[in-house]
């Protein structure tokens, strides 16, 4: 099942895409009362919608999909240098990068709002001068996690979706950690649904890619990380709730512009249309502004 979120007439709703993928169900005709993806997560409290036969549906050419979801209520959780190519080319680029290996690394991206699937990315090139994309698989979480083993790990994921990881290599750089060169505005395009987990598992082997300007950039599958998905939820779970609607951004593969020799690097500049692929969740394809 793939939920969304869109646009109808200015109003915003949310729903399940139906089997052909032309058209959207909303929440309503499902009997249920959420209004966003929060809202949704919260009200399903880890279980899946039925749909009846002969429901209202509004065609995708009619609607306009926003980011899956649009405003998570907390930073989102990312993993750094969690597929091992990823972090070999990140360590060769930068010192900065060149972490002790052994534990999963951990830190925050904030996003006052998710980029939709279309939607255009401010560069910041007042104040960026190495911006970089980063194709990633988002996790979200179903119900509150807490001393969650990972042998249970799948009945708290909601689902799972994609994430582009914008990022400013010169303000992560300077400033020694990443909170503030991945944080700024429009550097986090989700999309374009939230997958459910039910046939995935916890689990999924799944193909990634980015693509920028058509020419092929990263080019992996999901089963190449470092720390899976019930790792993660084990590790953070132990000592933090993970609230229903959190996202965790699982980490990118190798050919960002940063793993480039440095004589034929090529950081992204207006104009450029990058696009994240994950195999059975879509595409998400955005420019730079
Ligand atoms: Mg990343």
């Amino acid at each position: 099942m793939k939920f969304v979120t869109y646009i109808n007439d200015g109003e915003s709703g949310v729903g399940v895409l139906n089997a052909a993928e032309t058209s959207v169900i909303p929440a309503a005709e499902l009997g249920l009362e959420a209004k966003t993806m929060n809202e949704l997560i919260d009200e399903l409290r880890g279980g899946l919608p039925t749909v009846p036969a002969g429901v209202k549906e509004l065609a995708l050419s009619d609607i306009k999909l926003d980011a899956a979801i649009p405003e998570p209520k907390q930073d989102i959780i990312c993993l750094g240098l969690n597929y091992r190519d990823h972090a070999e080319e990140a360590t060769r680029a930068d010192a900065v990068f060149d972490v002790q290996r052994g534990d999963a690394v951990y830190f925050a991206k904030r996003l006052q709002r998710a980029v939709a699937p279309g939607g255009i990315i401010d560069g910041h090139f007042d104040i960026c001068d190495s911006l970089d994309y980063e194709v990633e698989l988002g996790v979200v979480i179903g119900k509150d996690a807490k001393n969650v083993k990972a042998a249970d790990a799948a009945e708290y994921i909601f689902g799972y979706t994609i994430i582009n990881d914008v990022s400013a290599r010169n303000l992560q750089t300077r400033h020694k950690q990443w909170y503030f060169g991945k944080s700024l505005d429009d550097f986090t395009p989700i999309g374009p649904c939230i997958v459910s987990a039910e046939k995935l598992g916890a689990m999924p082997e799944l193909d990634i890619r980015c693509y920028v300007n058509g020419e092929l950039r990263q080019n992996s599958n999901t089963r190449m990380m470092i720390f899976d998905i019930p790792y993660i939820i084990e590790e953070l779970s132990a000592g933090m709730t993970l609230k229903a609607g959190t996202v965790i951004a699982t980490g990118t593969p190798s050919g960002v512009a940063l793993g480039m020799e440095p004589s034929v690097r090529e950081y992204l500049k207006s104009g450029d249309v990058i696009r994240c692929e994950i195999e059975g969740i879509g595409v998400l394809e955005n420019a730079i502004g």
